[in-house]
């Protein structure tokens, strides 16, 4: 018998979401970001899920391959592009799009040879500091690349870094704007945050990732109340043993919870190897038998410990929902001083994975 932790992927669940981003942006297409496994829940299992999509935005050549493989004909981006010469090779044998971010990577695309044109997203730094053309320098990229013969479609890129935030994208509109200006071509610029809350930033393509998993772009569960979104893993495991302690008895490594009286506690077979973080402090909210409850102690490489007081009848066998439909992962974040993305990336390969 394999260990009782699981994470269910939810299918119909990706699928809605999807829905959800497309009704916030109807007029633009949509680019899926699937990137990192699809954000942990696996892509081969997300894929089924997402085939609504107009398009699949990742980062890794290898999973843009799987793609290939699992079917997909459809547009693939890749959202930092390619690091070496070589890349483009497989670029053009599976007709993926690139992100182009820098001189040299226009370069490499001016010496390939290449079977046909690559579709090319060029980057624009607006303001995030991390990729791309400087609004300066933007114009004299896109005509390096429009006369560069490996190169065919253009679109007009940049990323934002506060669309979920108090500071908000006008100073990158406006950056972008300018540095675009007089440039023909789609534009696309929106991640969830911004297919959500910016409706002036959807132009021709947005690129949804977290909302597609069901997760909040601030990391804010209530952030997201009414818009409709499903939590699209559920990682849930049993209790595999329960204690009843008495008052001062103390509990895992570095003894770090001591009860102040009487109390059952559980045991779950889910530890910080399987991904659960090891930071997660006291009172994270953790689902035992349907009922809240919370994390005690320090998790463990294999087991966590969790407080029964709310659930009396809870046993050996007891269902625990770590996250998923039941318990918001952005819940279980922000108790750990994070966002949901961290958490269902962080989902250790040696987890089951079943998709429903
Ligand atoms: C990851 C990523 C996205 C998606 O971001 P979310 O916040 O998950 O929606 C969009 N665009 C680029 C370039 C990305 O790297």
């Amino acid at each position: 018998m394999p260990r009782p932790l699981l994470a269910t992927i939810h299918t119909a669940a990706l699928a809605n979401n999807l829905a959800v981003a497309r009704r916030h942006a109807p007029k633009a297409k949509v680019w899926a970001v699937v990137k990192a496994n699809a954000y942990g829940h696996g892509l081969a299992r997300a894929f089924p899920g997402l085939r609504a999509t107009d398009g699949f935005g990742l980062l890794d050549l290898e999973e843009a391959v799987k793609l290939r493989e699992l079917g997909w004909a459809g547009p693939i981006l890749l959202l930092e592009g390619f690091f070496r010469p070589t890349d483009i090779d497989v670029i053009d044998r599976y007709s993926l799009t690139t992100t182009v971010h820098s001189d040299e990577q226009l370069r490499m695309l001016e010496m390939a040879r290449l079977s046909k044109p690559v579709n090319v997203q060029l980057k624009m730094n607006s303001g995030m500091n991390r990729l791309g053309y400087t609004p300066e320098k933007f114009r004299a990229a896109w005509e390096r690349a429009r006369a560069c013969p490996g190169v065919g479609q253009i679109v007009l890129m940049t990323h934002f870094s506060d669309a979920d935030g108090e500071r908000g994208i006008e100073h990158q509109i406006d950056a972008f704007e300018r540095g675009a200006e007089g440039i023909a071509g789609a534009r696309s610029l929106s991640n969830s945050a911004a297919t959500l809350w910016h409706p002036r930033a959807h132009f021709d393509w947005v690129r949804p990732g977290i909302i597609l998993y069901g997760a909040s772009p601030t990391g804010v569960t209530a952030d997201v109340d009414g818009v409709g979104l499903q939590p699209a893993m559920t990682l849930a495991s049993e209790l595999i043993a329960v204690q009843t302690l008495a008052k001062g008895q103390t509990v895992g490594y570095g003894s770090a919870f001591t009860a102040p009286g009487p109390m059952r506690i559980g045991v779950v077979a889910c530890g910080y190897a399987d991904g659960y973080l090891r930071c997660a402090p006291e009172g994270t909210p953790i689902i035992v038998d349907g009922v809240r409850t919370r994390l005690i102690g320090r998790v463990s490489m294999d087991m966590l410990t969790v407080d029964l007081t709310p659930c009396p009848a809870a046993n050996v066998g007891s269902r625990v929902e770590l996250w998923g439909a039941q318990l918001p992962v952005d819940d279980v974040a922000r108790a750990c001083g994070t966002i949901g993305y961290e958490l269902t990336c962080a989902v250790a390969q040696r987890v089951p994975v079943l998709a429903e």
